[in-house]
């Protein structure tokens, strides 16, 4: 079992694997691409402390350099879902899942906005993940909302395995769809249905769908961790950043402003630190 589950490769997710390891904890990073992270996309950096004047892609692979150093390895994997089981966690990323001591989300800002019915068929139809839940859907209709870098590919995936795929997209542009994946464009999008999502209504449209999987490089940290406190979008922390689930820490955008890097960074450090006090004083009671 890993010590630290860290969900989130920016910043702040960085900073708390440097620091795990230090603390000779095992960790396991899981991630979306680099790319992904909000620093990334930054042009010039010129308030980080040390290190001035860095583009935001320069200064993501110093810090991943830094990280690889201390023998953090990452999975690039988009974390579904982190399920509490009594004394330790389970989380799963898309097909595979891990069990871990601690968590650390540091999943970053999610944009806000679910699709009106997203919520109340969330696993009633509804899925984060075709490649956790396509096999359910096999021989039947299903329609991916296409907002993540790899969208395409898990629709294509869908459609593989005997599902009747239609991919729906926000822009013109969508490229790579295999022979046989409807494509519509539609930018106001609801989910329908009665116990069960039954279909998408997109600009109007009303597409029939057994399975609707909504393709989003970003989680909300509730839909990742059911429970968790979060106030206005954000995960509620103390100082030592605990959330209000024992064993489960939270740094970075994802616990609220300012969004710089200096407090991700930060953040990390002391999640790390107090994860790390938590599996010590776990280890002594037991
Ligand atoms: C254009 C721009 C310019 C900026 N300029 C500056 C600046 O000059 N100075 C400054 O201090 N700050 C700047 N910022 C802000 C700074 O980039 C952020 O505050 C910082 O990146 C936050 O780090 P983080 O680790 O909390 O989140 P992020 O850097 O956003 O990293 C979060 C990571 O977690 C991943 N993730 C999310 N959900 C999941 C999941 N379910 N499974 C797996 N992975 C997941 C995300 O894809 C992402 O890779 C800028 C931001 C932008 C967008």
């Amino acid at each position: 079992m890993t010590d630290i589950a860290i969900i989130g490769g920016g910043p702040a997710g960085l900073s708390a694997a440097i620091n795990a390891r230090i603390r000779n904890k095992t960790v396991l990073l899981v991630t979306n691409d680099y790319k992904d992270s909000y620093l990334a996309k930054a042009e010039r950096v010129d308030n980080y402390l040390g290190l001035p004047g860095l583009g935001g892609q320069e200064l993501m692979e110093q810090f991943r350099k830094h990280a690889e150093s201390q023998g953090v390895e990452e999975v690039n994997k988009r974390v579904i879902s982190v399920m509490p089981m009594g004394e330790s966690f389970f989380l799963s990323y898309e097909s595979e899942v891990a069990e871990a001591k601690t968590i650390i989300l540091t999943t970053g800002v999610v944009p806000a906005g679910k699709l009106p019915g997203e919520g109340e068929f969330l696993g009633k139809g509804v899925s984060y993940c075709a490649t956790c839940d396509g096999m359910l859907y096999r021989g039947r209709k299903v329609v991916v909302v296409g907002k993540s870098a790899d969208a395409v590919e898990e629709a294509n995936y869908l459609h593989e395995i005997g599902c009747q795929v239609t991919f729906v997209a926000d822009k013109e542009g969508t490229r790579g769809l295999a022979e046989g994946v409807e494509l519509v464009t539609a930018k106001r999008l609801e989910i329908r249905g009665d116990k069960a999502a039954e279909a998408l209504i997109a600009d109007g449209r009303e597409i029939p769908a057994d399975g609707i999987f909504i393709l989003r490089q970003a989680i909300s940290p509730q839909d990742i961790m059911q429970g968790i406190q979060v106030e206005n979008g954000s995960i509620v922390t103390n100082k030592r950043m605990e959330t209000s689930i024992p064993g489960v820490f939270a740094a970075g955008d994802c616990t609220g402003r300012p969004y710089q890097i200096a407090k991700a960074v930060g953040e990390g450090q002391v999640a790390a630190l107090y994860a790390a006090e938590y599996i010590d004083k776990m280890k002594k009671e037991n």
